[in-house]
């Protein structure tokens, strides 16, 4: 080789080489009603925030479109409309309120957005919730079956009055699901993005896993385990996240469809799979039907995993993080390696 093509190859391995590839991360409060977070290794800075812009783009997108805080969204329009006249919507919203009532089916009912029926008549923050009789009155209106979609039309009809949807359990899973889809289309292969409760890895960090803390119910910041992940996407859904206690009772934010009160057979679930959108849908689950029952229906799905926190304190795990099968979560280190507590994302840890 010449001593001018020599060079000529250096230069252009140094051209193609990362000059300054870093970690960029970005935290939002205030979207979807929660915090966002995005991390990502960037080789460009410019590009990476660029990048990290159209994700929150995106959130804001779905916020918009999505919640029913919001009068002007596609969802408040469906919630006025759709038990007198079938209404139109959005492919978007079409194809998310399929895949949520796929999710009641998988849950046997667990997963319903038609809670709000119920649901609404609460409010956390105010400490207000509805009386017996009221929610009695409204709870014919609670049951999947009752939301048509017609596919031709792209249209969505409430079979009944009363009904009402919040896509609250399902709507940060999906954005969270979008964002990675804009960040792989953009080319990154190590990002994290967290939406609340619900969060999504790709690659690695540099040979070691992403790593998950499951936080105490009570101890907002004592860990009880410790989940190492690649490529994978996870929710945590708790009783301490939204809400009051009155008279040695928890009302919170997860409503059984089934009675329209807090369901609360367990503290907390923590759902891993290959998507947030099911990891979200799956979440709620365990607070409804049971630990038992929750992990029946986790177990027979082959790319779902579970992490559950009883209430009296004990912690279950699906089959595949067993101890002894495969690379256990379980037998994970419960203190953090130097590794571990320099991947430990804030925003990741519940
Ligand atoms: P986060 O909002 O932090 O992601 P969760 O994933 O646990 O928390 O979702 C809780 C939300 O799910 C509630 O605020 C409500 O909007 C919605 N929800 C409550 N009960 C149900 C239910 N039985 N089925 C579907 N969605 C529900
Ligand atoms: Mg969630």
């Amino acid at each position: 080789m010449s001593a001018t093509r020599g060079a000529l190859l250096l230069m252009s391995m140094l051209a193609a080489a990362p000059v300054h590839a870093q970690w960029l991360s970005r935290t939002v409060d205030g979207i979807m009603g929660t915090r966002i977070y995005v991390e990502i290794w960037a080789e460009d800075q410019v590009k990476g925030e660029a990048a990290i812009d159209a994700v929150m783009d995106e959130m804001r997108h779905i916020d918009d479109s999505m919640s029913t805080y919001k009068p002007t969204s596609e969802v408040s329009r469906v919630n006025a409309l759709a038990a007198r006249q079938p209404v139109p919507i959005s492919a978007e919203l079409f194809k998310l309120l399929g895949t949520a009532l796929e999710y009641s089916r998988i849950t046997e009912g667990a997963f319903d957005i038609t809670y709000a029926s119920v649901g609404y008549m609460y409010d956390f923050r105010a400490h207000k919730r509805p009386t017996e009789s009221q929610i009695q009155a409204a709870l014919p209106a609670v049951n999947y079956r009752h939301v048509l979609l017609d596919a031709r039309k792209h249209a969505v009809r409430f079979s009944q009055p009363g009904v009402r949807i919040d896509l609250g359990g399902i709507a940060k899973g999906y954005s969270v699901d979008r964002g990675i889809e804009i960040l792989q289309a953009r080319g990154y292969t190590h990002a994290l993005v967290n939406a609340g409760g619900d969060s999504r890895v790709i690659g690695d960090r540099f040979g070691r896993p992403w790593v998950v803390g499951i936080r105490h119910p009570d101890h907002p910041d004592q860990v009880i385990t410790r989940i190492p992940l690649v490529d994978a996407a996870f929710s945590t859904s708790g009783d301490y996240e939204r809400y009051f206690d009155e008279d040695g009772v928890r009302y919170h934010h997860i409503i059984d469809p089934h009675t329209g009160h807090s369901a609360s057979k367990v503290r907390s679930a923590t759902v891993i799979a290959p998507t947030a959108t099911r990891t979200d849908g799956l979440s709620k689950t365990a607070f409804v039907l049971g630990p038992d029952e929750a992990m029946r229906i986790y177990n027979q799905l082959d790319d779902v995993d579970a992490v559950l926190v009883t209430p009296d304190g004990r912690i279950l795990y699906s089959k595949g993080l067993q101890p002894g099968d495969g690379p256990s979560a379980a037998a994970a280190p419960a203190d953090a390696t130097p590794a571990a507590a320099a991947v430990q994302a804030p925003p990741a840890v519940h």
